[in-house]
């Protein structure tokens, strides 16, 4: 990055507040932890919700937003004193599995050549173990072949076709995991990437409705966090990738430190969205040392968001200095405080304390 670059960037992080000035030291404040509305923050600061506290820890599971069932179901078995991992892993299977989700598992959106390749890790508290499988085809279920990962080999991560072997010999069968919908859409995008091919658009009404997706390159994935009412924590996280990404493109969902990472002592953060500046900063790693040396979960989490935020390179930034992607994450603390965190306003995460399964929002840098 050039100096210039990174003065006027400084610049304007002290005009927005966000960096070394009143508004930012503010969020990093010990603050009251009841209720969950949003604060106020002075203009151009980012909105605080405060975290949320129990006192008595779990059972707590927080997911990213397409993961109002996933927190549902990793709750009622928690409930049931099922481990906190198992509990994850069970409520992000019902998205790998759903059709309708294109960016996780079966249906998710496919690589540049038209073939699904999933990324998924997970991370057990109490034995500080893990596992992750990257550009996994054919197995609809990636989060189980990374926990097997863990369980029945002593290594951490398995790739491609390694992955697939592995997943085979332990009697996962392999499926076509590309569905209709998400093949139309590839094909979409496929036909406007050049006029100069003899790829010709498709002119329908469905055409033009699929092209609007294919232009926001949709990012997705599932993450959960589970802390059971024991203290222990599990986490998983899974996905598709990127749309349209270049084969054998890896994330960060299953990179330990990046997509998530648990610390059965502090706490456990998981993150979705552009996962090369999650790689570039190993942000869930970050949000729960930050915990850990004091933060709540939501203002580790934006800490992480504004230290992309410096970090992103001159070619992803839009005019006004804002990068063009998003980021976000979601935590939790041993005590049972959670919170996210998101680049730009307008993400939200699903969460259940033990009361019911709901949406909030996640705090944000970026109107
Ligand atoms: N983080 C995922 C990846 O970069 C994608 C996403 O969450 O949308 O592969």
């Amino acid at each position: 990055m050039s100096r210039d670059l990174r003065c006027s960037r400084r610049a304007f992080f002290r005009e927005s507040g966000l960096a070394g000035g009143v508004a930012w030291l503010a969020l990093r404040e010990p603050r009251a932890v009841s209720g969950a509305q949003p604060t106020a923050g002075p203009k151009g600061a980012p909105a605080v919700r405060p975290s949320t506290a129990r006192a008595a820890g779990g059972p707590v599971a927080i997911s990213s937003a397409n993961g109002l069932a996933a927190v549902e179901k990793a709750m009622g078995l928690m409930q049931q004193s099922v481990d906190p991992l198992d509990a994850a892993i069970a409520g992000v299977n019902l998205v790998e599995e759903d059709p309708n989700d294109t960016s996780v598992g079966y249906g998710g959106l496919p690589n540049e050549e038209g073939v699904v390749e999933l990324d998924a890790a997970v991370m057990h508290g109490p034995t500080h173990r893990c596992g992750a499988v990257a550009s996994l085809r054919g197995i609809k279920y990636p989060s189980r072949v990374a926990k097997l990962v863990m369980e029945r080999t002593d290594h951490i991560l398995l790739v491609g076709e390694g992955a697939l072997r592995f997943a085979r010999a332990h009697g996962f069968t392999e499926e076509n995991l590309l569905t209709d919908k998400a093949r139309e859409i590839w094909l979409r995008w496929k036909e406007t990437l050049s006029d100069k091919d003899d790829w010709l658009p498709a002119d329908d009404e469905v055409a033009q409705a699929l092209r609007e997706q294919v232009k926001k390159r949709d990012t997705g994935t599932i993450h959960l966090s589970a802390l059971d009412a024991a203290g222990n924590f599990g986490s998983v996280t899974t996905t598709s990738g990127l749309a349209f990404k270049i084969p054998g493109r890896v994330g960060d969902s299953p990179i330990i430190g990046a997509g998530l990472y648990t610390d059965n002592e502090v706490g456990s953060c998981g993150s979705t969205g552009r996962g090369e500046a999650n790689l570039a900063n190993l942000c869930c790693y970050q949000v729960v040392e930050s915990m850990r040396h004091g933060m709540s979960p939501q203002e580790a989490c934006l800490d992480v968001c504004r230290r992309i935020a410096e970090h992103t390179h001159e070619k992803r930034l839009l005019k006004d200095g804002k990068p063009d992607f998003n980021v976000s994450f979601y935590a939790i603390n041993k005590a049972g405080q959670y919170g996210g965190a998101a680049l730009h306003k307008g993400v939200n995460f699903a969460i259940h304390d033990g009361t019911v399964a709901r949406h909030e929002q996640c705090a944000f840098l970026f109107e």
